[in-house]
């Protein structure tokens, strides 16, 4: 039988998404067979990251300073804000290297099944940062799904009467993809493609 404290690694592990019981005890055996090499730098990631990394308050974004280093970075155009779902989906595009702007992470799409809203989504701090940061174009990145379009063209609805340009994802974006699936290329031609939807 194992420890007191191997048993309390897989029930932790197991909770992490797509690890069930078994797939978190191939882990932690792992961890364990590899102690000095991957064990012990894991467990200070996990603290440093614990205790140092919060969500920016602008944008979303998570990082060690408040605001994010995106939203500080002073090369960004600071007239040009990017839409996004999750937070793999800014990672996605700022790998690709082919946005120079900054973002929005909302946390999620709209699902009323869910109970997720506008509210939950914080729509109205979205809109308060596009006028009073005077937000030139607003592009939608929020994927092809029918939750992502859902809150697409409500999103689009809310922005219009801000004046900003509002645009969306071009056809290079397949149906159904989430943008963390999408290669360079097909970021590049998506982006490159957006249509202007109010
Ligand atoms: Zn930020």
């Amino acid at each position: 039988m194992a420890s007191v404290e191997i048993d309390r690694l897989v029930r932790l592990l197991a909770r992490l998404p797509g690890l069930g019981q078994r797939s978190a005890q191939r882990v932690a055996l792992a961890l364990l067979k590899r102690r000095d090499t991957v064990m012990l730098p894991l467990a200070d990631a996990l603290t440093a990251c614990a205790e140092r990394v919060r969500p920016c308050e602008i944008c979303g974004n998570l990082d060690t300073t408040e605001p994010c280093g995106i939203c500080r970075d002073p090369e960004r155009e600071a007239g040009l804000l990017c839409v996004v779902a999750e937070l793999e989906d800014l990672w996605a595009l700022e790998r690709a290297m082919v946005f120079k702007g900054r973002y929005h992470v909302l946390g999620g799409t709209l699902k009323a099944m869910d109970g997720i809203g506008p509210e939950e989504l914080g729509v109205d701090r979205l809109l308060r940062r596009v006028e009073e940061q005077q937000i030139a174009e607003v592009i939608l990145a929020l994927g092809a799904t029918v939750d992502g379009q859902t809150t697409s063209h409500y999103l689009a609805e809310r922005l219009q009467p801000l004046g900003s340009t509002v645009t969306r994802l071009g056809r290079g974006v397949p149906v159904g993809g989430e943008l963390t699936y999408l290669d360079e290329g097909t970021l590049d031609a998506a982006l490159r493609a957006r249509q202007r939807v109010a």
